[in-house]
């Protein structure tokens, strides 16, 4: 399928506490939303609530990608498909996350009586497995979790090359419907010659990328996985003089979600699951920056734009 190149593609916050929800932070869940096609990471308790607030559609809620099985991050799946079932929704969704996953979401549907009307699909995913969907590919590797858990990296699919429109105005071709078609790589009939749009594009150009580390230690198998993304989004669950809480709980402090940023080469870093002890977390986000100057400390709807590289 042809990719449309004005693709916009956007972050939104929409839980980014830890394990239990405070005032200010809803529990696991962050959307990415590109053009129409939403696909959120996690889904706490609460988060249909904050997709309605955010503005994003619910509806077009295309998959659910969840990390790992801890309460905080799925007791939002079965209140959010009974709402998509009582709105009408009929299209497919997918809802993918590790393994048990499957006993989990049809246990949790059958406690509430959640006959769905619309057709889910539900995915176990191990190490390695990959998503394919319209414009993008979604990466699983395993975390370092205390239990079977998931990392995702989103990736765009590459775009075509830009295009030469001078040469095609020297040739006498009319600007028109025939350059974007160019533009998105088809092949032209005009005046009996065939375009060709290899002939016509500059070098591809990266799609996007953005790497989701769910909760997790530091992992050097994400960092090549997530080798020069434009966000990292990393849990920063800790400061660095709660380590040994980080570490007995297999999380990651915010010097360490930077020191990820650092080496991956990522563009940018967002933390997120921030515990609930810190009610103000400037300092996790100033031991970060120390180490990684392009840090965001995420709150509940903030909202991360990544252009067009
Ligand atoms: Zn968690
Ligand atoms: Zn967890």
């Amino acid at each position: 399928m042809p990719l449309d190149v004005t693709v916009f593609l956007e972050v939104v916050f929409l839980g980014t506490g830890a394990s239990v929800p405070t005032r200010d932070r809803s529990l696991p869940c962050t959307a990415v939303r590109r053009g129409s096609d939403i696909t959120l990471f996690d889904c706490g308790e609460g988060s249909q609530r904050q997709l309605m607030c955010s503005g994003l559609s619910f509806m077009k809620v295309e998959r659910i990608l969840v990390s790992h099985l801890h309460g905080d991050h799925i007791l939002g799946i079965p209140g959010l498909l009974q709402t998509m079932s009582l709105s009408g929704r009929s299209r497919p969704l997918l809802l993918a996350g590790p393994i048990g996953l499957e006993k989990s979401v049809q246990e949790m549907l059958s406690i509430c009586n959640g006959e769905l009307v619309f057709p889910l699909e539900i995915l176990e995913m191990q190490d390695g497995d990959m998503i394919e969907a319209p414009g993008l590919t979604i990466c699983a590797l395993r975390s370092l979790h205390n239990m079977e858990s998931l990392s995702f990296v989103y990736r765009e699919l590459a775009r075509p090359g830009k295009l030469d429109r001078r040469r095609l105005v020297e040739l006498g071709v009319p600007e028109g419907p025939i350059y974007s078609r160019l533009q998105k790589g088809e092949s032209v009939l005009w005046q009996g010659k065939s375009l060709e749009p290899s002939e016509y594009l500059g070098p591809e150009r990266p799609g996007r990328s953005i790497a989701y580390s769910g909760d997790s230690l530091p992992n050097e198998s994400l960092v090549i996985q997530s080798k020069g993304v434009d966000l990292l989004i990393h849990e920063a669950t800790f400061a660095e003089n709660e380590r040994h809480m980080a570490e007995a709980h297999y999380h990651s402090t915010s010097a360490q979600a930077a020191q990820m940023a650092l080496k991956s080469e990522a563009r940018s870093l967002a933390l997120t699951h921030i515990s609930s002890r810190y009610k103000d977390p400037s300092l996790l986000l100033k031991e970060a920056q120390e180490i990684f100057s392009n840090t965001h400390l995420a709150n509940d709807f903030l909202s991360i734009k990544l252009p067009l590289r």
